[in-house]
């Protein structure tokens, strides 16, 4: 099927962009990659009057840049872009590991990192990354630039902080320090679907012992869910096989999945304890490297 009619804008600047989303208001939409919002315009899942296309706004917005102290991801920076970058690799591997579970790669040649972020989908990968990493969301109108942290950018199933003049113009995180180590885990029924459920888990580690935690899973709530009772329990306790059980029987007692015809909620929220324990034996793995 083909999209309704609608207007296409191609803005070569930023402010050019934010002025029309200001003057557009919710008759317009931000196309970046376009592997979300382009099958939902062509199944008629979507309808827009007015279309901006931000991938000629600058080179400046399609390159992360590795900080001393910030990672930062602009609006245009490919999903494969980051994927493919040594420098991810070695700061964010949980971020590389999940790239590589995101679709296939013919989709993350063009989608971008931010634009996953602004689709908001609850199954989706980068949410619960951004989110383990305890990003911060740039937010840019012509009305000026406000931050706000992941756990206020994700409200509800596809929906975020945005306002609809808003841009997501980068995504940020604090570099990592040499104690920080994660993983990423998920299952899918094949390979490039979105996964039946996620799991992020960023940790830092002292001489074994776990200092700090953020998990979040994902598919399994109508945003990426920190698991804050799982996370307080691994707090202060050794990495090893008996910390894992533990953590497999809290984070799925925590969630509360909704089922589907893909997977009950019961099958989701076992699941969920599973890929926790894995990805804790990833990070014991790492650290005793
Ligand atoms: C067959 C298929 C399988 C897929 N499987 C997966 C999967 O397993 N896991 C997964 O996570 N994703 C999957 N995706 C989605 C894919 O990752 C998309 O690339 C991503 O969700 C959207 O990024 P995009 O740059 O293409 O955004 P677009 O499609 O251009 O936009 C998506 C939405 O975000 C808004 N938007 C985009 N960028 C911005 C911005 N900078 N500021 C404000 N709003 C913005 C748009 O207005 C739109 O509403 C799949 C897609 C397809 C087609």
């Amino acid at each position: 099927m083909k999209p309704a009619r609608f207007t296409y804008h191609a803005p070569r600047e930023l402010d050019e962009a934010l002025e029309l989303l200001r003057d557009l208001g919710d008759d317009a939409k931000v196309l970046a990659g376009g592997q979300s919002l382009m099958p939902m315009l062509n199944f008629r899942l979507a309808h827009v009057e007015h279309l901006v296309d931000i991938n000629r706004i600058g080179a400046r917005w399609a390159s992360p840049t590795f900080g001393e102290d910030t990672i930062t991801i602009p609006a245009l920076v490919r999903q494969r872009q980051l994927e493919r970058s040594a420098e991810a690799a070695r700061l964010l591997p949980v971020l590389t590991e999940a790239l590589h579970q995101v679709a296939h790669p013919q989709i993350r040649n063009r989608g971008t990192i931010c634009g996953s972020l602004a689709h908001a989908d609850p199954a989706a990968e980068l949410p619960s990354v951004l989110t383990a990493l305890g990003a911060t969301f740039t937010l840019a109108s012509a009305r000026g630039i406000r931050t706000v942290p992941a756990a206020d950018f994700f409200l509800f199933h596809l929906t975020t902080a945005l306002e609809p003049d808003e841009l997501l113009l980068e995504v940020s995180v604090g570099r990592p320090g040499a104690n920080q180590y994660s993983a990423f885990r998920e299952f899918a029924t094949r390979r490039g679907d979105f996964a039946l459920a996620g799991v992020a888990v960023v940790c830092e580690v002292d001489d074994g012992v776990v200092t700090a935690c953020r998990i979040a899973a994902a598919g399994v709530a109508p945003t990426p869910q920190r698991l804050t009772d799982t996370e307080q329990l691994v707090l202060g306790q050794p990495l090893g096989p008996d910390l894992g059980a533990a953590a497999e029987a809290t984070a799925r007692a925590q969630v509360d999945p909704t089922g589907d015809i893909h997977a009950s909620a019961e099958y989701r929220a076992r699941l969920t304890g599973v890929l926790v324990k894995r990805a804790l034996a990833d990070i014991t793995e790492k650290a005793h490297a």
